[in-house]
């Protein structure tokens, strides 16, 4: 027996896209249900707390100030933001040789794809006159095709396909790469630190503006630890089986990764067009990890603690010590094979093998660590991968516009589907407002009004 329960919309998913999805309903008067599959919310984000009070961001980090959504939630919570330590010299460890900037011949290739990006329409991508040809190409085939040098090759495809969409240059075509960058406002404002997408992060984390977001909700609003399964849809509305409860409603959002959207249960199935988009958005598969320290040692030889490498286990590291410690950190990403390959060691191996080379980059002490923290987000049963989904190549124009297209009276949210800052928490704020809003301008004036929304509520 399973309880019941009814609401205008269920919203599916708690992190920042079902949090604002269902804050926009409820503010405009619709009775919500969102149903969380973990016992918290947040998704992406995790903030976890050293025994010395030290704070570490397991999942999402940096805000930036082109980032609206997040700037205007960040003010509306009275989240206090830090900016990301840069004191000192960054290191680019290109080919081995340790400089102070890539070379120019790689800053011409991201010159040029940076330009390319500005063509694209990043909420039709699949209509530009090249979308076939960019689509079905690889960024590897691009740039083996752009330049005789694999390891101006190397550097590149670890700056974007790599730093940015957490794959392979292999595994991502040419169309996504443009997209992704134009979406995030080119290339210097996505790898830049001040200015930039890095710019920034928020004291308690993101998670503290997650939970925020989530106590200003109407009490009884989320359900947790309600995994959805199954949903039954029609003309009239829909049922939702979260867990043990059964959902009514007249709308749902669907605000999951699409390639966990594609698990659910769906009667009638989905059209072709929208499960064969899920089955091809799988999650990038990037590694981030925490060497704490008693000392941030880099700071006393002049180093920053960012870097770039174009070879090695970790293609950047960061400082992401918290200001006033009281532990330093060093952060590092490991992206594509390099992830796939750490992932395969034992934690033994792996924390060696992240170790020497933090040793390598910033000096010997980086191999006595007070601690050594790891959190995979491609196993979390909730997650499955890290940072976000990317549509494989020659997906944009197959099955582009099943995005964000709604089925009946299902509508899809997430990072995912957003159409700027897309992979990050504003694409994910952004695509929550956008489903519902979707709602709340398109369905019609219903007969069981609440509160003079226009969300027509099911009745069990
Ligand atoms: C390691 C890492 C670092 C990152 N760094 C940054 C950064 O610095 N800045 C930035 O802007 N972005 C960053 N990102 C990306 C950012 O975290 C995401 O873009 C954003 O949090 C996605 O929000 P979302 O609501 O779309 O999805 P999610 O956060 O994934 O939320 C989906 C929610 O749905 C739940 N769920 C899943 N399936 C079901 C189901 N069947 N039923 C019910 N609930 C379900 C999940 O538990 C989750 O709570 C990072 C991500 C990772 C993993």
């Amino acid at each position: 027996m399973q309880d019941g329960r009814s609401a205008d919309v269920v919203v599916v998913g708690a992190g920042f896209a079902g949090l604002a999805a269902a804050h926009d309903l409820a503010a405009a008067g619709a009775r919500v249900a969102l149903a969380e599959a973990r016992d918290r919310v947040g998704g992406r984000v995790l903030t976890r707390l050293l025994p010395d009070g030290t704070q570490l961001d397991l999942g999402g980090q940096w805000v930036g100030p082109t980032q609206h959504e997040m700037r205007e939630l960040i003010a509306r919570y009275g989240v206090r933001t830090y900016p990301t330590p840069e004191r000192g010299r960054a290191v680019v460890d290109y080919e081995g040789a340790l400089l102070d900037a890539l070379p120019p011949q790689v800053m011409a290739l991201l010159g040029e794809l940076d330009r390319l990006s500005r063509e694209i329409p990043a909420d039709e991508p699949w209509t530009h006159p090249q979308a076939r040809s960019w689509d079905g190409r690889t960024l590897a085939s691009w740039l083996a095709g752009r330049t005789g040098d694999p390891a101006v090759a190397r550097a590149v495809a670890r700056q974007t396909a790599g730093a940015l969409l957490s794959l392979d240059a292999a595994d991502a075509s040419l169309l996504e790469t443009l997209f992704y960058l134009v979406g995030g406002d080119g290339m210097d404002v996505l790898v830049g630190f001040a200015g930039g997408a890095q710019s920034h992060r928020l004291v308690g984390g993101p998670q503290e503006l997650a939970v925020r977001m989530a106590a200003a909700l109407p009490a009884g609003t989320i359900l947790h630890n309600c995994p959805v399964r199954r949903v039954e849809h029609g003309a009239g509305g829909a049922v939702v089986f979260a867990g043990g409860v059964r959902l009514e409603a007249a709308h749902v959002v669907i605000a999951i990764p699409p390639a966990l959207a594609g698990r659910i249960e769906y009667d009638p199935p989905l059209p072709v067009q929208r499960d064969g988009l899920t089955q091809r958005m799988a999650a990038g598969y990037a590694l981030k990890t925490h060497a704490v320290y008693r000392e941030p040692f880099w700071r006393a030889r002049g180093l920053s603690g960012i870097s770039f490498s174009s070879h090695g286990p970790l293609t950047e590291t960061v400082d992401n010590t918290p200001p006033g410690g009281p532990s330093a950190v060093l952060t590092s990403f490991a992206y594509g094979a390099d992830a796939h390959r750490l992932r395969s060691c034992t934690a033994r191996e792996r924390r060696r093998a992240v170790l020497d080379r933090l040793a390598g980059l910033f000096g010997a002490e980086a191999r006595d660590p007070a601690a050594f923290v790891e959190f995979d987000w491609c196993a979390e049963p909730w997650t499955r991968g890290c940072f976000s989904g990317h549509l494989a190549p020659g997906a944009w124009t197959g099955f582009g516009p099943a995005l964000r297209a709604p089925v009946g009276v299902l509508h899809w949210a997430g990072t995912e589907t957003a159409t700027r800052w897309n992979g990050y928490f504003d694409g994910a704020v952004q695509s929550g407002r956008r489903a519902a809003a979707e709602i709340l301008a398109g369905a019609e004036p219903g007969v069981e009004d609440h509160k003079g929304s226009p969300v027509r509520s099911v009745r069990p």
